[in-house]
């Protein structure tokens, strides 16, 4: 039986015959979020990974409104403007060296894409039949085909199955087992056929919350190189700021051949993603012959309002203060995960830069374990987002989260291991 539903709205990855009411949100304001019946909720998980300042910063704010009267939307091909010139010049100064052309779209999921096609591309153009694609388990790239192809298989994707490609899986490298991700990552490589490595730099997030040390990925990055395949970097979730630095290849000093960035891009004001890659990418592309064109588009590709919001965003990343609030928040986590590391209701507590995660001990582990629903009920009792990966549970904050928010996120996830395990 379904019963009428209010709303005609479906969802993202949201069982709706499990769901209760959704919670309506008003306002957002810093790390809070405001309810129609007038709660405020602390958003431990920067609704969903994006909001890295803050909900409406005021400097994002106005940059956005003054965009808004001035040029709103305009076909990228053939057309430029100077938010997205500005955009792409600031971003190749603040990425890893290496990288030279920018390519925008709007979502983390289609900056993969996008990088799968540039690798793709490349080995075609340059007349070398590679079309292989090496990935790392538990890995998450997205939901559109190509990007649940290179992603972990499991109930997520089980339905299109027979439409995703093949490819090959090194293990995630788990402590005291890294050398045979390594050794797996060498054996795929030297197959001739191997075009791309993609991997999540530090952390894997939606397979949550993996971390593993930036030696690992060092060597990947060697290991890559030695062979001629591609390395891409999905710091769609790990870009600005995440893992402590601003990008988390940074702390291996190492610069992919191509790098996807969303998510934190606008501070997570307007959807907007990137996709830089190497010089030779771009010129493998660069002929009078037409059918050589990188074929890809959306139609909302650099859209004006939301380049001038990564712009504003760039000039707080400018800003000392911005990035000692994110090494603030770093320290703090440790802080407060600290006291975690002994606490027999938990497991595999870890953090890695302004991140942490924990696993509940005494519940299934996994996505669809039935633990996480609940615990995720519970902190919406108690007027706190967080929502746990099954067992899993991860404080992912905005960096204006005072150390009393964080005080109160913690004390609350004690009390539902003591409710919930
Ligand atoms: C969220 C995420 C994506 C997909 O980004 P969307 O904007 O949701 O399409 C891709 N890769 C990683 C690592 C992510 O965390």
């Amino acid at each position: 039986m379904m019963p009428k539903r209010k709303s005609p709205i479906w969802h993202p990855f949201t069982q709706h015959a499990l769901q209760g009411e959704m919670t309506k949100v008003v306002r957002g304001e810093g790390a809070y979020l405001y309810t129609a019946d007038g709660h405020r909720i602390i958003d431990a998980i920067s609704s969903w990974w994006v909001v890295t300042h803050g909900h409406c910063h005021p400097h994002i704010v106005s940059a956005i409104q003054k965009q808004a009267e001035t040029l709103n939307q305009i076909i990228f091909a053939g057309h430029t403007h100077e938010p997205a010139e500005e955009v792409a010049a600031l971003l190749l100064q603040l990425a890893p060296r290496g990288l030279d052309y920018v390519f925008f779209s709007d979502s983390g999921s289609t900056s993969v894409e996008v990088a799968l096609k540039m690798a793709l591309g490349y080995w075609r153009n340059i007349g070398e039949p590679r079309t292989r694609l090496i990935v790392m388990q538990h890995s998450y790239h997205g939901d559109t085909i190509g990007t649940m192809s290179v992603g972990a298989r499991g109930v997520f994707n089980a339905a299109y199955e027979p439409l995703l490609f093949d490819v090959t899986s090194v293990p995630f490298p788990a402590s005291g087992r890294e050398q045979a991700t390594l050794d797996a990552l060498e054996a795929a490589c030297r197959n001739g056929n191997a075009a791309a490595f993609i991997v999540e730099p530090l952390i894997l997030g939606a397979g949550g919350m993996l971390m593993y040390p930036a030696w690992v990925l060092k060597e990947m990055r060697r290991i890559c190189e030695a062979s001629g395949v591609l390395l891409i970097a999905d710091e769609v979730m790990t870009g600005w700021g995440r893992t402590g630095t601003l990008f988390a290849c940074e702390q291996a000093d190492v610069s992919a051949d191509i790098v996807c960035y969303s998510k934190g891009l606008t501070g997570g004001s307007l959807p907007l993603a990137v996709t830089l890659c190497r010089a030779d990418i771009f010129r493998a592309h660069y002929s009078n012959d037409r059918a050589r064109t990188f074929f890809h588009s959306s139609s909302y590709t650099a859209n004006p309002v939301a380049c001038a919001a990564a712009k504003a965003n760039f000039d707080l990343w400018q800003r000392q203060d911005v990035r000692e609030r994110m090494a603030f928040v770093a320290a703090m986590q440790e802080q407060q995960i600290e006291r975690f590391r002994a606490d027999s209701r938990f497991e595999n507590v870890r953090r890695t830069g302004t991140i942490t995660a924990l696993d509940l001990k005494g519940s299934d582990a996994g996505y669809l374990a039935d633990i996480g629903p609940k615990l995720q009920a519970f902190f919406r009792d108690r007027n706190l987002l967080l929502r746990p990966l099954g067992n899993t549970i991860y404080v992912m904050p905005p960096y204006c989260v005072t150390a009393t928010d964080l005080a109160e996120i913690y004390a609350c996830i004690s009390d539902a291991a003591d409710a919930l395990a």
